[in-house]
Parts: C-alpha cells; sequence; structure tokens
C-alpha cells in the first residue's frame, strides 16, 4: 500500500513519495507562534501531522523522513505579550517554546528532525529578501519596508484560487487592506517590517535599514536552509493556506525558480459550539485545563483524532468520556494478547485507513472491529504497530480522576434520586448547588459522573 493524501494545491488524493535522489522524503509543517500556551485547536493540527510523520516512518524507513517544524518567535503578537509583560521577547519565547514541547511530549507527538526558530534565521531571511529585490519581485516603500509584488509573479493564486476570489477591484482580503498605506498594491505583503516605536529592542540589520521579517519569509527560509529548494510535502492549519502558503510559494519559486512544493496537505479546525477555537475568540481550552480536569493527555489525542482531519471537529468533554473508556478497552484487551506468533497480521485494515487521505475515525473503526473480535487472532507485536501509527500509547497513565468531596458526591447523589422519582425541581435546585460548589454532574442514562466545573 502506498500513502494517499489530499493535496491542496491539485484538489485530488495523491500518493506520498520521496522527489530526490537519496529517497529521504522532506516533510515540513508550520509550527507554533510561542507568546503563550497552545490550545488543544492548534494540537489537532500537531497531533495530525504527527499521525503523518508516523505514516511516511513506517513507509519509508525511519531514516528516511527528514521532518521540521518551525518555531515562529518574532511577529505583532510576540512583540505585543513581551512588551506588555516588560520582558525580552527571547524570554518570552523560551518560556513558551518550553511548554509546547512539553504538551508535545505529553501528547506523544514525536520531535522534529530540526526545529528552527524565526530569529535564528534572520540572515537567511534578508539573503531571500535580497535575491527577490534583485530579482525584480520585491520593492523597498516609501516607510522603508520592503513589499513583495504580488503581480510579478503570474501564478500567485494557485494554491488559494483567490485571483478568481478576491483579488478582484473591491474584493482584496480584508487583512491585506487593513495595512495598504505603503505599499503599491493592496494584495503585497511585506518581506521586511522597517522599525517602528512599538517593536522596541527587536530590530535587526539589513541592507534596507534596521527592522524585522515579515511572517510569510521565515518558512521559506527555514525550508531552504533545512530542507533544500524542493520538498515533497508541507502543511499546516487550513487558516494557513491564505496568505501564508500562496505567499510562501511566491516567495521560494521567484527566489529559487525551481517547484517549491510537491504536495499540500491542510488540516481543518477544531471548534468549540461550532466556531473555530482561538485565542481571539477565548474559547479555548488548553491541555493543562483538561488534565486539571482529570483527562489524560492521550484521552485528549484520541478525541483529536476521532473525526476526519479534513472535516471541521467539534470539541466536547464528552468526547473525552468516550476516549477514556476506548483507552481503557485497549489496555484490556493488549493484556489480553500473547506477545508474538500470529503469523497474519490482523491489523492491515487500521493501515489500510490511514493510508486512504489519513481516515483517523475509520482507522478507529478498523481497531475495534478487530479487538470486538474473538481472541487468537492477534499479536501484541502487531497491535503494538498499529497504535505506533496512531500514535497511542497505553503505557501513559491514565490520569487520576478528580475526586469530588464527600459532601458534593452526597449532592450528587440527592440529586440523582430526585431525577429518577422524577422531583425535577429538587434536582434542578440540587444542580445549582453543585454548580455554585464549582462542580457539574454529567448524566448518562445509567448514572452520572462528577467533575470540576469549566470556568
Ligand atoms: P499558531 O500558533 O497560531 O501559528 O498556530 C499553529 C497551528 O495551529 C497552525 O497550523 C494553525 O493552522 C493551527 N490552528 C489554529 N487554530 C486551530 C484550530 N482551532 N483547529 C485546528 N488547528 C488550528
Ligand atoms: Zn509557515
Amino acid at each position: 500500500m502506498a500513502i494517499q493524501l489530499f493535496d491542496s494545491l491539485t484538489r485530488e488524493i495523491r500518493v506520498l513519495q520521496p522527489s530526490h535522489p537519496d529517497g529521504v522524503y522532506r516533510f515540513y509543517n508550520c509550527g507554533p507562534t510561542v507568546y503563550a500556551p497552545a490550545h488543544i485547536g492548534n494540537f489537532r493540527t500537531f497531533v495530525v501531522n504527527d499521525v503523518i510523520r508516523r505514516l511516511l516512518e513506517l513507509r519509508f524507513g525511519a531514516a528516511k523522513v527528514r521532518h521540521v517544524r518551525n518555531l515562529t518567535d518574532v511577529d505583532d503578537k510576540t512583540i505585543k505579550r513581551a512588551r506588555e509583560e516588560n520582558r525580552a521577547l527571547a524570554e518570552v519565547a523560551r518560556q513558551w517554546t518550553a511548554k509546547f514541547h512539553a504538551d508535545c511530549s505529553a501528547l506523544n507527538c514525536l520531535a522534529p528532525h530540526v526545529e528552527p526558530a524565526a530569529t535564528g534565521h534572520i540572515r537567511e531571511q534578508v539573503d531571500m529578501i535580497d535575491v527577490l529585490m534583485k530579482k525584480g519581485n520585491a520593492y523597498r516603500a516609501a516607510d522603508g519596508s520592503v513589499y513583495f509584488k504580488v503581480s510579478s509573479f503570474s501564478r500567485y493564486g494557485a494554491l488559494s484560487r483567490v485571483k478568481e476570489r478576491e483579488l478582484q477591484p473591491g474584493g482584496a482580503p480584508k487583512d491585506h487592506a487593513a495595512d495598504a498605506d505603503e505599499k503599491e498594491d493592496v494584495s503585497d505583503f511585506a518581506l521586511w517590517k522597517a522599525h517602528k516605536a512599538e517593536d522596541g529592542a527587536n530590530r535587526w540589520d539589513s541592507p534596507w535599514g534596521e527592522g524585522r521579517p515579515g511572517w510569510h519569509i521565515e518558512c521559506s527560509a527555514m525550508i531552504k536552509k533545512h530542507l533544500g529548494e524542493t520538498i515533497d510535502l508541507h502543511t499546516g492549519g487550513v487558516d494557513l493556506l491564505f496568505p501564508h502558503h500562496e505567499n510562501e510559494i511566491a516567495q521560494s519559486e521567484c527566489c529559487n525558480g525551481t517547484t517549491f512544493v510537491r504536495h499540500w496537505y491542510h488540516s481543518e479546525h477544531l471548534l468549540v459550539d461550532g466556531r473555530k477555537m482561538s485565542k481571539s475568540l477565548g474559547n479555548l481550552y488548553t491541555l493543562d485545563e483538561l488534565t486539571a480536569k482529570g483527562f489524560s493527555p492521550m484521552a485528549v489525542r484520541y478525541a483529536l483524532l476521532m473525526g476526519h482531519p479534513r472535516k471541521q471537529l467539534n470539541f466536547t468533554l464528552e468526547s473525552l468520556h468516550a476516549a477514556e473508556s476506548a483507552l481503557a478497552n485497549l489496555r484490556a484487551y493488549r493484556g489480553s494478547l500473547p506477545p508474538t506468533g500470529v503469523v497474519h497480521d490482523a491489523f492491515g485494515p487500521v493501515f489500510t485507513a490511514l493510508e486512504d487521505d489519513l481516515n483517523t475515525p475509520a482507522a478507529f473503526g478498523a481497531l475495534f472491529t478487530i479487538v470486538n473480535r474473538r481472541a487468537g487472532e492477534a499479536d501484541a507485536e502487531s497491535f503494538d504497530r498499529a497504535l505506533f501509527a496512531l500514535g497511542i500509547d497505553l503505557h501513559k497513565a491514565a490520569a487520576p480522576k478528580a475526586e469530588a468531596p464527600p459532601a458534593i458526591a452526597g449532592l450528587a447523589a440527592k440529586r440523582w434520586a430526585a431525577k429518577q422519582s422524577k422531583d425535577f425541581a429538587a434536582a434542578d435546585a440540587l444542580r445549582k448547588e453543585i454548580a455554585a460548589a464549582g462542580w457539574s454532574m454529567l448524566d448518562r442514562k445509567d448514572g452520572y459522573s462528577l467533575e470540576p466545573a469549566r470556568k
């Protein structure tokens, strides 16, 4: 079997293959902006990419996969945060990079082979902008900033089809129109931002004066340095497709004069109550908030993979309960298996589902079909291989459940009894009393559970 994945550029499902003669598969995944804890929406993207990484390793061999994921440690958000906290930018980035790594490891994500940071690659970014200037793809505006001239690249918009959609007169994308002041055209974007007072000490030298790189150029420059001019796979959340990835293509292809990326993959968003989980909407959950409620990081990973990665997934605490009990079933099953010796690999259908455009819900379905069949068909070795592909580690302990104090447990028992005897007024009053004490009751048909209420 070959791995097949949807390609956002050609809009078809295509087979993944290394293109370089050395057989090394080159994979780049846009990483986090390090100024706050990543939320589990971000982690949906990183966990999905971790499954891709694992499939690539299983398919091409671990030594034949090179995975790079960057750290965005200088942009408007990181600078603003450092200023608000009166701290050095590097210190803020260090704090949140460490937190990101801790969360990634709790979620059992394999570390990328290289994790370059934007501030560590200023020279590479300046060099690239310099080439774009010399080739006539960029210009320096009156404010000292350097912009990419979108009209100089005829294929601009191929990925997002933005030309048909938004580059019509009066139809410019909003985030571009907002800072159109010094640009020749609203769709042009910044490669180098001239220093402004609010950037403080965060300034670097360049042939165009002091300033800092624009956001998009960091990925183009770091990809070139760590993976080369043409890479096999580039991924990120769907919000990065435009303008970020469109701009990366323009920068890299104009600079290098060759195909930048052979396969684009974008995973869909995690939603809360039908809206994208995001820092700006304030509707987010961090991993810490969920573990404080008694859920294990492994259940979070499981729940994030329960939806098809190319479909939006609505996050609920219920899905974490379901994930915990699925994990408990898998642990019990693992204990019942002989170590090796079953010739036929019963878990083939799990790989078939994953290699078919990363169909993670189908992979879990296939896994449980086998788990629920009679014993004797599978061994631990093949089961572990299937779990490796999904990144499910049963040895990572289930988090201890947050235990409700006896007084709350007593109220809950009373409320359940009231509800059973259809005394809904009393049940409702007790529910309020429990909520006021910071707990919530999750009712099921046959019982209930107590958990700390969401703030
Ligand atoms: P950021 O730290 O904002 O640069 O985002 C890191 C990654 O998370 C990017 O690939 C985003 O596309 C992705 N992302 C942001 N919000 C969500 C969400 N609600 N669901 C899934 N992925 C997201
Ligand atoms: Zn990027």
